[in-house]
């Protein structure tokens, strides 16, 4: 050891002054095994090493979401940055685009649209609600000029898993491009890349993989890559033919990958294989959320999502009467767990239990011990 393991150490007590269990929307607790090999030395992006394992890790998740036709791709970035690269790359400036709102992501894509100057269609659904495929088909027998279609996958701010592969059906009987936002969908919820015709599926690594943040992915579909063509201004960054190129030709990325945050996912990819394969692991998340959910109802708390479409990676619960959701969280923190505020619209209403990442059985437990205890503590009744 070097003598000045002591730097650690302090960076350590800024930010991890005391030990916390997280039940965050992101970044959340990663997993051991992930954090320790991301402490490997580094070496070139350039070198065969590293396009070794690029390669692997790109093979290991296009596995995961059943893409064989389309193309995974792994960038320095975080998610937005593909629902940047998706407008830019595969919209027509100016083109418009079907963008699905149900709550603060879905408005994030609208801004993506905007901003690079293409014009958003918007169909909206009141809080708490997914979109459904009626609506999504009706909306697009009445915009039949919209080139894309934008789907958050699982909206993050009220909890709800959209119908995706319902949704997706509707999108592909009207030949229309699908972006997909699943940063807090991919590794939790299913995704059949393939199957479902979906053209571009992105995620950040500080989610459901459980990775620290810096590294985005997606899935991206052959039609995308057409119709980029077709759009000479695709900016320096996110340019998805670009992109492309540098994996075709050398299993890297035209700018520095986080070769760190790419051993980490590696990881989390063969921790997935270990514990028996996609569908055990996806088992996993559907029970962990099922077990958070029930401990929420068990304590008389009220769900804000509609029954039915339930989030597999974050619970949003309704304020109980008179308790202030800002002021749970601040409760639970002094007790070293830290949950997540409210987000967007509904900040004053409601509080978020992640369930994401490196969670155990045990730190469930502690989670209920001490919402019980804090919201007698409140003045609130539990029912059981
Ligand atoms: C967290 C989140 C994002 C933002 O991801 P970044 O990695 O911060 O860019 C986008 N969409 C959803 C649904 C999210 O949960």
């Amino acid at each position: 050891m070097s003598s000045y393991m002591d730097a650690v150490r302090e960076v350590e007590k800024i930010l991890w002054p005391r030990p916390m269990k997280l039940f965050t929307a992101g970044p959340v607790a990663c997993f051991p095994e992930v954090l320790e090999a991301m402490r490997i030395q580094q070496l070139s992006h350039r070198s065969k090493e590293y396009q070794e394992l690029h390669r692997d890790t790109v093979k290991r998740l296009a596995d995961f979401l059943l893409a064989r036709k389309a193309t995974v791709l792994l960038i320095p970035s975080s998610g937005t940055g593909f629902m940047e690269a998706s407008i830019r790359n595969a919209v027509t400036p100016k083109g418009k685009v079907l963008v699905t709102v149900i709550g603060e992501f879905g408005n994030r894509y609208r801004e993506a649209v905007e901003r690079n100057g293409r014009v958003p269609v918007v169909l909206e659904k009141p809080l708490g609600k997914p979109v459904l495929p009626e609506e999504l088909d009706d909306a697009l027998r009445k915009n039949r000029d919209v080139e894309a279609v934008t789907i958050t996958y699982n909206e993050t701010s009220t909890g709800v898993l959209n119908p995706l592969r319902e949704l997706a059906k509707v999108v592909k009987e009207h030949g229309k491009l699908l972006f997909v936002d699943a940063v807090s969908a991919m590794g939790a919820a299913d995704i059949r890349v393939d199957d479902w015709g979906i053209d571009i599926v992105f995620a950040s690594s500080q989610k459901a993989f459980g990775v620290p943040p810096g590294l985005a992915m997606a899935a991206v579909s052959e039609e995308v890559f057409e119709k980029a063509k077709s759009i000479p201004e695709r900016g320096l960054y996110f340019d998805l033919l670009e992109i492309r190129e540098f994996l075709v030709k050398q299993w890297s990325t035209p700018t520095t990958p986080p070769i760190p945050q790419i051993a980490g996912l590696n990881v989390a990819l063969r921790i997935v294989e270990k514990m028996g394969g996609r569908e055990r692991w996806l088992g996993m998340y559907a029970e962990r959320a099922e077990r958070i959910r029930r401990g929420v109802q068990e304590l008389g708390l009220k769900l804000f999502a509609e029954p039915g479409y339930y989030s597999p990676t974050i619970t949003v619960v309704y304020n109980p009467p008179g308790v202030k959701g800002p002021v749970i969280y601040e409760e639970l923190r002094k007790r070293g767990i830290e949950i997540a505020k409210g987000y967007g619209k509904v900040k004053d209403e409601t509080f978020r239990i992640g369930h994401m990442g490196y969670i155990t059985s045990e730190d469930i437990d502690a989670l209920f011990r001490n919402l019980r205890e804090v919201l007698i503590s409140l003045g609130f009744k539990p029912a059981a």
